[in-house]
């Protein structure tokens, strides 16, 4: 329900209760007339004080039907219950008014018009169906009373006013839940079009970021996962410049309406912007996650798109990330940030696939001491700028970390030394945080004054970092990863051996990623030819044996290289 619609029913049932608790008082009045006329013995002292006590059951009996009334418009409760509860209120006072009517002259009573109190607000809470029902009714007691209750022989003269009466309550509740009908349609009609994205018929941007705060709360609340997928069209800007927008848009509606037909009725799918989707999955893990997303994935894959023949590919497809709460992120804003972490993962891998989130900064915390791991966090935070900043060499640490650890393995390092080298390699270029952005993304060649610049990240980065005791044994690694073998490296011009044996090892597979990612200033080069690359300056630039292993590495796991990361 939206925050409107919340609104305007407590308002309503606000009025309505007053409407109803004024109706109780008007029983009554009328009740405690029939007991102070009807009775002789009220001269009598102990007559007296059981007549009070019985006022005072009654007013608790008012009392607690308020409660009731109070307790069903609790925000929490859903809104079947609500409507259960508000039902048998409405029973609650029909059989009230019922006996006030038979108390006060049943077919003669004057009393007979109090049922309108409770058709009129029934109506207006419940709408049109409820409130016809609750006036047949109460036009059944009525006229059962008008039928039973009187002694044989005896004519009732009120029976025809009784079945005016009836017809005006059917002709109260009838226009009256008609007007709430159409003005509860009116009222979805027009959340529909403030929610919903036009173009692609999933909700917009806005009611994304409502429904995920809601959405968390719930999940917090009941202990349960949540998960999310981000969806982006692969190479879309060129299927725009082959088609034009307008053929765009169809691939955009198409897309909203798949995602519409295969996801589950609680689940949530937005256009997050121009070609991204988002998805909340409420109570679903991250397994499950995977599933649907690769799912969708193979759908979109599998349909046929206007054209498609000429994408990169040979078919429209899209990329897509899945992050999980609260395993993966803490609150909606890092859910976001991580699934978005993912679909990058996933853009940069050949596109066309799905990535859950990882952070190797996550494990590493675990090793980390109480004091220190705030310091760790900003670390993390330096390297998410550091991300932002060079969006070419997105993942880059992440993926230099999981080359470090299969060469770990190959190399046979102790744990010690291999955590020292996964850690290294993941922190590796966090001084960069000091280089301008227009310098990393530079695509022309540096200018003397750029570079020394560039060349002081190394120190930087260690400045950083020196505060930390868990990280003091990663420090020769970051400070010397541009070392050069032949001694031309920097920023020590270390030379051979005198290289620590773990940043020898940095050096290659920074490198070989580098070669073998998309960066500014060159094309990304095939595995085959980085190899030819790293065995061009093997023993001049590289360690020849660290070189050789790291193929090793590089060959053994080509083919699945992509899934491991
Ligand atoms: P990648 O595979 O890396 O995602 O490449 P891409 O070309 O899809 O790159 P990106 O996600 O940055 O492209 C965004 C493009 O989406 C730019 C624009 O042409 C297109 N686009 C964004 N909004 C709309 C829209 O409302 N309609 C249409 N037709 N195209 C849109
Ligand atoms: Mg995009
Ligand atoms: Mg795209």
């Amino acid at each position: 329900m939206s925050e409107i619609n919340k609104d305007k029913i407590k308002q309503i049932n606000d009025m309505v209760s007053v409407v109803k608790l004024a109706s109780l008082m008007f029983t009554a009045i009328i009740f405690f007339q029939y007991v102070f006329n009807d009775n002789e013995f009220l001269g009598n002292l102990v007559y007296q004080q059981i007549i009070f006590m019985a006022i005072g059951v009654v007013m608790l009996l008012l009392l607690s039907i308020y409660i009731i009334w109070a307790f069903s418009l609790n925000d929490s409760i859903s809104k079947s219950k609500y409507r259960k509860m508000i039902f048998v209120e409405n029973l609650a006072f029909i059989a009230i008014f019922f006996i006030v009517v038979l108390l006060s002259g049943a077919y003669k009573s004057e009393y007979k018009y109090i049922f309108l109190f409770i058709i009129t607000s029934s109506t207006i809470q419940l709408g049109l169906k409820h409130g016809i029902t609750v006036a047949v009714i109460s036009s059944s007691l009525i006229l059962g009373i008008d039928i039973f209750c009187v002694n044989t022989g005896e004519v009732n003269n009120y029976f025809q006013t009784d079945l005016i009466l009836c017809g005006i309550f059917i002709l109260t509740a009838w226009p009256l839940g008609f007007y709430v009908k159409i003005e509860g349609e009116h009222i979805n009609n027009l959340e529909e079009l403030v929610n919903k994205d036009g173009l692609t018929g999933v909700f917009n941007h806005r009611y994304f970021h409502d429904a995920l705060k809601e959405k968390i709360t719930v999940s917090e609340k009941d202990k349960k996962p949540l998960s999310m997928i981000f969806v982006d069209i692969d190479y879309f800007k060129h299927y725009n410049d082959l088609y034009g927008h307008q053929k765009g848009d169809e691939v955009l509606r198409t897309i909203g309406k798949i995602l519409r037909d295969n996801l589950r009725t609680d689940d949530i799918a937005a256009r997050y912007g121009g070609e991204e989707f988002a998805v909340i999955l409420p109570n679903t893990d991250e397994e499950e996650a995977m599933i649907i997303a690769n799912k969708i994935r193979k759908i979109i894959e599998d349909t046929e798109f206007y054209g498609e023949k000429n994408q990169p590919n040979g078919v429209l497809t899209a990329s897509m990330g899945v992050s999980v709460y609260p395993d993966k992120a803490k609150d909606d804003i890092s859910l976001i940030k991580s699934a978005d972490d993912a679909l990058y993962r996933a853009k940069f891998f050949k596109k066309n696939r799905v990535e859950k989130y990882t952070s190797i900064l996550d494990e590493m915390s675990i090793d980390i001491e109480e004091k220190d791991v705030e310091l760790v966090a900003s670390i993390k935070t330096l390297i998410i700028v550091i991300n932002a900043k060079d969006r070419y060499t997105y993942g880059h640490s992440e993926r230099v970390a999981l080359y470090s650890k299969l060469m770990a393995d190959k190399l046979e390092l102790s744990e010690k030394d291999k955590k020292r080298l996964v850690y290294g390699a993941y922190m590796h270029d966090i001084g960069k945080i000091n280089v301008a952005k227009d310098i990393l993304n530079k695509k022309m060649p540096l200018t003397n004054e750029e570079w020394e610049i560039l060349k002081r990240h190394p120190q930087d980065g260690i400045e950083m970092i020196k505060h930390v005791k868990a990280l003091e044994d990663i420090t020769p690694i970051i400070l010397h990863h541009h070392e050069k073998y032949n001694g031309t490296g920097y920023p020590n011009n270390l030379k051979g051996e005198e290289i620590p044996y773990l940043a020898r090892i940095l050096s290659v597979i920074d490198s070989f990623d580098a070669m073998t990612s998309n960066r500014p200033y060159n094309i990304r080069k095939s595995y085959d030819e980085g190899i030819d690359e790293l065995r061009k300056f093997s023993g001049i630039q590289f360690d020849k044996e660290i070189v050789e292993k790291f193929i090793e590495v590089i060959q053994e796991n080509k083919d699945h290289l992509d899934n491991l990361i």
